[in-house]
């Protein structure tokens, strides 16, 4: 063979998707981001994510499951759990013991959430909301930008009620406060972890003291009347609430080109999307069984009922199964997943903490990530040769633009996913994702390209005959 067509046949040289793509696929990648951008305009806490994909699923023929539902080929069906984590299934033409396809994502995004006993009011007459953080967050990024507050409040007496301000044309914002530069020499010479404490994260509220009032805490009450009129709250409620600050961002295009989404979030809400997406795109009876699930709990370690550990999804699965007389751990050893979940991608102004060679780069594609962990993969799924070889061949059949990453170099850190907890049900998994700028900041990246090539990956996924 000349050298040029040894080249051509050994060498693997990923290329930017811009130059892979037809026009049509142009038009579709940017059309495609529209839809995303109004989904993630939506869901902004979990509770918010959950809602918003019953509403597209519902509108896409879903409805709710219910042990026991008697289900046929092609029925498409839905569950919440608590509000926070969701679950959907395509039934497929194949019996469940011959597995399903399963894609997991998550739905939470690191924020502050509000103390138990939040509200305090400090000199002079400043009105303040004491948080707790939730997720690996740089805290220094969340002062000085314009804050939102939402969640639930279960109120004495029984009740909860839905709280929401900052979002609508109109409503005030908040703030977390940073100290002005002209003052900042002993903030400065600190480490950019320690320049503001997490204790520091106090959202400022108010400021006006109650009229013809004597006591202490004036604004305080003033605040506190305000909150009683308009939701009912009183300062013990706070005890029974899910209250976040986020931040108050909107959801646009950057960039000239318009080729990029900024944003808060999109870890992982891109991939949630990208895998109900891929669930909605299903025509008629699939082969296998198509399951998503939307987990909450990611970024503080997969726990608690809504979390991927919990048994809520082993407890769907198994009544599924049960519907058709198949054992549960039958279906799970035949069942592959797609373990759905944001990667780096490969920021060259930080590119002294990559692998040049082993980094996902925004615009090249979808990204798997063969393991991911830290420290000799220590945490990670590591999911098996064979796998990525089915994949890899599946994908390329279809043209999807992918490719493969790690998450920064050899003992940079590391992170993990809920693939692991899907490992140790028996079910082969592989991590996949969308490579982002910015991650966990409150104003994440993604490519759109990146973002259409994850929905085209996973519907090429659920498409797989076996
Ligand atoms: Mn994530
Ligand atoms: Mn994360």
């Amino acid at each position: 063979m000349e050298h040029q067509e040894l080249r051509k046949n050994l060498f693997y040289a990923p290329k930017n998707g811009y130059d892979r793509i037809s026009e049509e696929e142009r038009r579709g990648v940017f059309k495609t981001a529209e839809a995303y951008k109004a989904f993630l305009s939506r869901a902004k806490t979990e509770r918010d994510a959950a809602m918003a994909t019953v509403e597209l699923a519902e509108a896409d023929g879903f409805v709710p499951y219910s042990r026991g539902m008697k289900l046929t080929p092609g029925d498409r069906v839905y569950t919440v759990n608590h509000g926070k984590s969701v679950i959907l299934a395509v039934i497929g033409r194949d019996g469940l013991d011959t597995g399903a396809h399963i894609l997991a994502a998550h739905i939470d995004s690191p924020r502050l959430d509000l103390k138990p006993m939040p509200l305090y009011e400090d000199k002079k007459e400043l009105v303040y909301l004491k948080t707790h953080y939730y997720g690996g967050i740089k805290k220094y990024q969340w002062a000085a930008i314009p804050l939102e507050l939402r969640g639930v409040v279960a109120l004495t007496g029984g009740g909860v009620v839905n709280v929401e301000i900052g979002s609508k044309p109109g409503d005030p914002v908040f703030t977390i406060t940073d100290l002005l530069p002209h003052l900042g020499k002993d903030q400065n010479a600190k480490t950019l972890a320690e320049g503001i404490s997490g204790e520091a994260l106090n959202v400022l509220v108010g400021s006006v003291p109650m009229a013809e009032e004597e006591g202490a805490d004036r604004a305080k009450l003033a605040i506190l009347a305000w909150l009683f009129e308009q939701y009912g709250i009183r300062e013990e409620d706070f005890l029974s609430a899910e209250l976040s600050i986020i931040p108050h961002f909107p959801v646009s295009d950057v960039g000239l080109d318009r080729s990029l989404i900024g944003g808060y979030g999109h870890d992982d809400r891109c991939c949630a999307y990208s895998a109900i997406r891929a669930l909605f795109d299903i025509n008629g009876i699939p082969a296998k069984t198509a399951v998503c699930v939307l987990a909450d709990k990611e970024e503080i370690g997969s726990v608690g009922v809504t979390g991927m550990q919990s048994r809520f999804f082993d407890t769907f699965m198994e009544d599924l199964c049960e519907g058709f007389g198949i054992p549960l751990r039958a279906c799970y050893e035949a069942s592959s997943c797609l373990s759905a979940d944001v990667c780096n991608a490969f920021d060259p102004i930080y590119a002294e903490v990559s692998d040049p060679r082993n980094s996902a780069y925004a615009n090249y594609g979808v990204s798997f990530m063969k393991y991911t962990g830290s420290r000799g993969k220590s945490g990670s799924n590591d999911a098996n040769a064979e796998l990525v070889g089915t994949l890899r061949t599946a994908l390329n059949n279809a043209n999807v633009v992918w490719q493969m990453s790690e998450l920064g170099k050899v003992d940079q850190g590391g992170g993990g996913t809920v693939a692991c907890y899907m490992g140790n049900r028996n079910i082969s998994t592989i991590d996949i994702g969308i490579p982002v700028l910015s991650m966990h900041a409150p104003y994440e990246v993604i490519a759109k390209l990146d973002l259409y090539m994850a929905i085209r990956a996973m519907s090429a996924f659920c498409a797989m005959e076996d």
